[in-house]
């Protein structure tokens, strides 16, 4: 008998698979990027004839009002990137330095750099390969293993320190199980937070990323589903929290016809009016974008859906997925061919990664504690993510 079929090479079937959907570049494809239309530069012309380029303008009422619109939250506020968003978020939550935050190993560095711009220290968590988020089950045994509740908190038995908050991510636009990440961080006393820098456009249950945790950061980076060039944007259900992360991003500044009195150390975190201009324009093509990232998904699912050894990763139940970045995982046996696949197929011009590398294998994050890692590590050996351009589909 010949080879048994887990040992087949999947790398032929999968970049013939890839090219079934993209066709024959002749140059590259890149995995993810923007795209403009004619409002853009309407609205970016008006700010440069008007001089209105910086931080006074209309145009970031407006896009905050216009984020509030589509994500449903009912109070947003712009800031310079997403990083500075999760900054915001974290102080907002009442991270304090010495605390520890639950996080996701599996996710991009700027979550837990904004961990530590706040003094805290991450502690890692494990995600289910369903979502890629995090895992509630898992972290409910291991939270009962090494946290203890008192004083109206959690606290780490081994270090003494509070545990404060749980932030949460939703991995390519995947929204993770927030019902049961919801009812955990009540549970324990943990301020939820989501990273929702990936799933602008996407919706749990129905309901938009970002509204289950009491604070939620959006990216506009230029490879996200909507970009301003660099931006993000806090969101939040509690107008007093809306108010002060307002007040954080415009360096604390107190309304005042000619005083400069600022009452506590802050930021200068907002988003430049310029900035915000093509986030009003990308905003009205949010909709047209992930109709079509979601038509470019299914085209992947269906030219995969014979290949053995890998499989296309679907959007998790009760969930509407952006597919901001759509994703392969290789079958455990077929892990050793991920640098291979990668390689053959950013030969061929189809511009593909693997995920991050894990938080806690960054030397930064190596000695901060965490829970075992088993799926993280997995998946880790095995994604790609390849060309995701909603106008790939088009
Ligand atoms: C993009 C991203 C951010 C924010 O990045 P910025 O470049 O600072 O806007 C945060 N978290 C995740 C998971 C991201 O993908």
């Amino acid at each position: 008998m010949s080879a048994r079929p887990s040992s087949t090479d999947p790398v032929p079937a999968v970049l013939e698979a890839v090219r079934s959907v993209l066709g024959t570049p002749s140059g590259s494809i890149a995995l993810h990027e923007p795209e403009f239309g004619a409002r853009e530069w309407k609205y970016v012309k008006e700010c440069l004839d008007t001089g209105w380029v910086s931080s006074v303008g209309s145009y970031v009422d407006r896009f905050e009002r216009d984020l509030a619109a589509v994500t449903g939250a009912p109070h947003v506020v712009a800031t310079v990137n997403g990083t500075a968003a999760l900054h915001v978020c974290l102080r907002l939550a009442g991270v304090r330095a010495g605390d520890e935050v639950l996080m996701p190993s599996l996710t991009f560095i700027a979550t837990a750099n904004a961990v530590s711009y706040t003094s805290a220290i991450p502690h890692f968590v494990d995600v289910e390969p369903a979502s890629l988020g995090v895992d509630a089950h898992a972290l409910e045994a291991y939270l009962r293993d090494v946290a203890e509740r008192r004083d109206g908190g959690a606290f780490n038995r081994r270090t003494g320190s509070r545990l404060r908050a749980l932030v949460v991510m939703h991995v390519f636009g995947h929204p993770c199980d927030l019902d049961a990440l919801g009812a955990l961080a009540e549970r324990w006393s943990l301020v939820l937070i989501e990273d929702a820098a990936e799933s602008l456009g996407a919706s749990y249950k129905g309901r938009h990323t970002g509204n289950v945790g009491r604070l939620a950061a959006l990216s506009f980076n230029g490879n996200k589903v909507v970009t301003t060039g660099g931006g993000g944007a806090v969101l939040t259900g509690d107008a007093q929290l809306g108010r002060h992360a307002k007040h954080l991003t415009t360096t604390a500044r107190v309304a005042h016809r000619w005083s400069f009195l600022h009452d506590e150390v802050a930021y200068n975190y907002r988003l430049p009016n310029l900035n915000a201009a093509l986030g009003c324009a990308q905003l009205e093509q949010l909709a047209s974008f992930v109709e079509r990232k979601r038509r470019l998904a299914e085209r992947y699912a269906g030219a995969l859906a014979g290949v053995a050894g890998v499989e296309f990763l679907r959007e998790p139940p009760h969930t509407r997925s952006n597919y901001w970045l759509n994703t392969l995982v290789l079958a455990k046996e077929q892990a050793a061919k991920r640098d291979a696949l990668l390689a053959s197929l950013n030969d061929a011009g189809y511009m593909s990664r693997p995920l991050w590398t894990p938080m806690h294998r960054l030397p930064m994050y190596e000695g901060c504690q965490r829970m075992p890692l088993p799926v993280t590590e997995s998946l880790e050996a095995r994604i790609v993510n390849v060309p995701s351009s909603a106008r790939l589909a088009s």
